[in-house]
């Protein structure tokens, strides 16, 4: 299993550590020609959904992504991920994947109040697991085809469309695998 991280900026190192307890290779993506390389899905990490945004414009990277999405690669988005996934942020017009049916708000905790921890369950992970918020969006609502998978306070932080896997927290801020291994198990399933 191989994994692509976007690592135009943000928390991605993370990521790939956590992949590697999980036995998983990773590798970086900074420019087309690492993301010509095999994959067999894509990360998403949490940074500065705008800044991202440019980056992946600029770079020529944001259609062939998109693309790439569209046609079926698993990925999983972490809060500026989630973003970057979402088909619509509330007054948000700038360019993202827009591939994921859900409606998602920006900084929705506020700016002072937007990180804190707490432990929830998720849906298809037996054990609660850890949960970083850092001014996280969380998503407003769901439309055809996404599953709820986890709530915090009656609002939506981890939701599933087919591949696409997405949490308003930061799994890879924390030592627990759980999150990391049903995207790698969600990849596996997506090859029967
Ligand atoms: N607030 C950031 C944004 O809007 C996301 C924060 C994060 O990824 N930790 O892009």
């Amino acid at each position: 299993m191989r994994i692509a991280v976007l690592a135009l900026q943000g928390a991605f190192e993370e990521h790939r550590a956590l992949l590697k307890k999980c036995n998983a290779d990773s590798f970086e993506i900074r420019n087309l020609e690492d993301w010509n390389q095999p994959k067999d899905g894509l990360i998403i990490p949490g940074g500065e959904s705008t800044t991202m945004s440019k980056l992946l414009h600029e770079l020529g990277l944001l259609e062939p992504v998109q693309d790439a999405i569209r046609n079926g690669l698993p990925v999983f988005g972490t809060c500026a991920g989630l973003i970057m996934l979402a088909e619509t942020i509330e007054g948000k017009p700038e360019k993202r994947f827009s591939t994921m049916n859900i409606v998602a708000r920006r900084n929705a905790y506020g700016r002072q109040l937007g990180s804190f921890f707490t432990i929830g369950k998720m849906k298809g992970i037996e054990k609660e697991i850890p949960m970083t918020f850092i001014r996280a969006p969380y998503i407003e609502s769901v439309k055809d085809g996404v599953e709820i998978l986890a709530e915090v306070d009656g609002k939506i932080v981890a939701a599933r469309q087919g591949n696409q896997l997405a949490t308003a927290f930061h799994p890879e801020l924390n030592e627990d695998v759980s999150v990391h291994s049903y995207f790698l198990k969600m990849i596996r399933d997506s090859k029967k």
